[in-house]
């Protein structure tokens, strides 16, 4: 989709610190990062976010938490703990409307999330 950071990334007309990346999801470290690892795991497809109806997509799904497998065992957060959010819409804070993973860890994370 023109003008989306994310679709930029995707086709690499825009950098990014790729971990890990399938024919589904690609995923990079996040550009303003709120732990020691926080990566985002994206759809190659554009898709504005987990509550349209092509986000029901069980390979997709499969490919994201191959995705979050990977990069929690490669960034050695594994063992320790790993959160995995998903925003969707201006309430939930969503500031890129491409389908995203924020996958999250080192340190401690507090609940109920803000
Ligand atoms: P959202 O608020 O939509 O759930 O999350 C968007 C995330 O994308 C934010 O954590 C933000 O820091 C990250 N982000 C925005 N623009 C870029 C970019 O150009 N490159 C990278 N790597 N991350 C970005
Ligand atoms: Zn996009």
């Amino acid at each position: 989709m023109e003008g989306c950071i994310f679709c930029r990334i995707v086709a690499r007309e825009l950098p990014a610190d790729i971990l890990y990346e399938d024919e589904r999801v690609i995923a990079f470290r996040d550009i303003n990062p709120q732990a020691p690892v926080h990566v985002l795991v994206v759809s190659r497809k554009h898709i504005a976010s987990m509550l349209e109806p092509e986000a029901r997509d069980g390979a997709l799904l499969a490919s994201v938490l191959e995705a979050v497998a990977m990069v929690s065992e490669r960034e050695d957060i594994a063992s320790s703990g790993v959160r995995m959010v998903t925003n969707a819409g201006r309430a939930a804070g969503q500031e890129v409307p491409h389908l995203h993973f924020h996958v999250l860890g080192g340190r401690m994370m507090s609940w109920p999330p803000g």
